[in-house]
């Protein structure tokens, strides 16, 4: 809400960005009386993102691949679903002078992040992405992923467990990115990592996180040990608001601005 109403602030619009806290009974009712208020657009977050999506009347073609949504837009009463956080990931890249086109690429994770991230990367040209997870409750939407991206994309995508620690090794070995985007290292947990041995990190990797609290995951701290330039997921945050910003609009928000006063190191 700070990053958007300053951001409403500093170009002069006469818009308010206001927070609801909403029960899951009651999704379908908030989101009639948004659309009664003809309110410009909203987001949601996590658990919603999915389970907005009987409530809306049309999806971007990103949005329906992730099969979640973070932002929809009202365009003249019907509501358009969309999902900003792999845009907001993949732009924060570019921050780290870290290169998309043509990567070998290693996810950790195939939840609502990760979902995100892994379908804006094979759009926006990442040639070989492994998606690892766990064979736990994301193991049927890792394989979903892999399925869209090698049907609808260029990429090459193929799914791993954690358990397969030789080909993930492998994985490592030849990706020049290493995405976090698993909840492993987030705050209160912060003793935690991913990846059971940080040996198989190794200096030609760029390691990013998208947790941004605590800024430098454990994770994170092993892989500067290691040579490894790294980000956190902070910028990811700005930026999907960017574009959401944007999708609304069709402004740019004063990125730099919004930058120096929220999302300092
Ligand atoms: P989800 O619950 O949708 O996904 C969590 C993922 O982590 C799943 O793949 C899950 O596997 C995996 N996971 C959880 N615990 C473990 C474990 N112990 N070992 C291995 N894998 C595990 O969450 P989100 O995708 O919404 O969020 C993930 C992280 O991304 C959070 O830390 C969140 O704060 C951050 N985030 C950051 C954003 C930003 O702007 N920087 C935006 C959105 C999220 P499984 O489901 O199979 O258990």
């Amino acid at each position: 809400p700070m990053m958007y109403n300053e951001t409403f602030r500093l170009l002069g619009l006469d818009l308010v960005y206001l927070c609801f806290d909403t029960k899951e009974a009651d999704l379908g009712s908030l989101v009639r009386s948004l659309r009664e208020m003809n309110v410009f657009g909203f987001n949601l977050t996590m658990p919603d993102k999915e389970r907005i999506l009987p409530y809306l009347d049309d999806l971007t073609p990103a949005a329906r691949m992730i099969g979640a949504v973070n932002t929809v837009k009202n365009e003249n009463g019907r509501l358009i679903g969309h999902n900003t956080d792999g845009v907001g990931y993949i732009r924060s890249l570019r921050d780290f002078s870290c290169p998309v086109k043509g990567i070998e690429m290693t996810l950790l994770g195939a939840g609502g992040a990760a979902s995100s991230i892994a379908i804006q990367a094979a759009l926006d040209g990442v040639s070989v992405l492994h998606i690892v997870n766990r064979k736990g409750r994301s193991w049927e939407n890792a394989l979903r992923l892999a399925d869209i991206i090698n049907k609808q994309t260029s990429c090459k995508a193929d799914v791993l467990s954690f358990d397969q620690k030789d080909l993930l090794r492998e994985c490592l070995a030849k990706s020049s990115l290493l995405t976090n985007a698993t909840s492993v290292g987030m705050a209160p947990d912060t003793n935690h990592s991913p990846l059971e041995d940080s040996s198989w990190l190794h200096p030609g990797l760029f390691v990013s996180d998208v947790i941004y609290n605590p800024r430098q995951t454990l994770l994170l701290r092993e892989a500067s040990g290691r040579g490894c330039s790294t980000g956190n997921g902070m910028y990811m945050l700005l930026y999907q608001g960017e574009a959401a910003f944007h999708f609304w609009t069709g402004l740019n928000m004063p990125v730099e601005e919004i930058r120096k006063k929220f999302f300092t190191e």
